[in-house]
């Protein structure tokens, strides 16, 4: 069996790291500089990555026996899929392994938007009791949209309906019927902003749904309503958003991702109607063991030829 070489660039848990170990050698190199890769990626077999490293044409054209690249997590629009395709290099993603966690977390933001969590935290932290200052909204009986009806979708409308909220949901790429399945009404992207009291992004971020959220969109929702986007930076037209919360046109927005990571102190992150996490959606230590094992067994299998389970292309 020939001694397969693994590149690993933005860490894996240990548990993923030991399947690989089983049968190949495997450099975990965490935070490996572009250049460093740029410059050692024509030893290596596979390489697994997550959001941080850049797989685009520059890297991929200077990879000379790169068979697989693996991301561990859902994600792929860090990677230049045409370039892999044009140049035969298999990408694979591990799609369910970090939807609970991002669903979660989901809940999470928009629990804090209602209730203004974070600033009571900080408040009674600095000496102060406020209350009536603290005043929120309740999830029950409110309209959640939810754009994007895929795995995390699916797991924020089931977790909604929990509190009491009417879902309803606009996806284009799954059917009505589906869409109910997953727990939502489904509606015209229009009924989504006229309606909702909270909306959520959990689309890919592709061509179409760049800057999908912005002036116009953003203009035709409901006064005051709250967003959550725990999907990719680059969905909400971040000018756009910033000058609706200041116009109160939004009255909050809670943010997992950024058009750029970090985003530094920019005058979004800091508008006191925000609240800001740094790439965490799918940060827990169930969801990492399970991409890393997923993403493990399934890089084996390319080098192998072997059935995939989750081959992007
Ligand atoms: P998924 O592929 O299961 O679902 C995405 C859904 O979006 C699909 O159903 C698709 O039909 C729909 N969609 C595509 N284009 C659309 C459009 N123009 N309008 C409306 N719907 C559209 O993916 P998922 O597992 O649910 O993940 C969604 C996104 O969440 C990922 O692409 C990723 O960018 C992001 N994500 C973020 C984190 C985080 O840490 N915050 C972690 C994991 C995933």
């Amino acid at each position: 069996m020939p001694e397969w070489k693994i590149l690993i660039t933005d860490g894996l848990s240990d548990q993923g790291q030991q399947l690989l170990r089983a049968h190949a050698y495997v450099d975990d190199r965490n935070g490996i500089s572009s250049q460093e890769l740029f410059e050692c990626i024509p030893e290596y077999d596979a390489l697994i990555i997550r959001s941080r490293t850049k797989a685009n044409a520059q890297l991929l054209n200077a990879a000379k026996r790169l068979i697989v690249i693996g991301r561990a997590g859902v994600g792929v629009d860090n990677i230049d899929l045409e370039t892999a395709r044009v140049k035969g290099i298999i990408v694979l993603n591990t799609p369910t392994s970090t939807s609970i966690a991002v669903a979660e977390h989901t809940l999470a933001l928009m629990l804090c938007l209602s209730r203004s969590i974070p600033k009571a935290d900080a408040s009674l932290k600095s000496g102060e009791w406020l209350k009536k200052e603290l005043t929120g909204v309740e999830l029950y009986q409110k309209t959640l949209g939810i754009i994007g009806m895929g795995h995390i979708g699916g797991g924020v409308a089931r977790r909604a309906a929990a509190f009491g909220m009417s879902v309803i949901a606009y996806d284009p790429l799954i059917n009505a019927d589906e869409i109910r399945q997953r727990g939502a009404e489904p509606v015209t992207l229009t009924e989504l902003y006229a309606k909702s009291d909270f909306i959520s992004v959990h689309v890919p971020l592709t061509n179409e749904t760049r800057g999908m959220l912005g002036e116009q969109a953003i203009g035709a929702m409901k006064p005051g309503v709250r967003l959550i986007c725990d999907a990719r930076g680059g969905v909400i037209d971040e000018e756009a958003l910033l000058s609706a919360l200041k116009s109160g046109q939004v009255a909050g927005a809670a943010l997992d991702v950024f058009l750029q990571e970090p985003p530094g102190m920019t005058e979004l992150v800091l508008h006191p109607n925000v609240i800001a996490t740094p790439h965490i959606g799918a940060q827990t230590e169930e969801a990492q063991v399970r991409a890393a094992t997923d993403i493990a067994a399934e890089i084996l299998a390319a080098l192998n030829g072997e059935k995939l389970r989750w081959r992007v292309m």
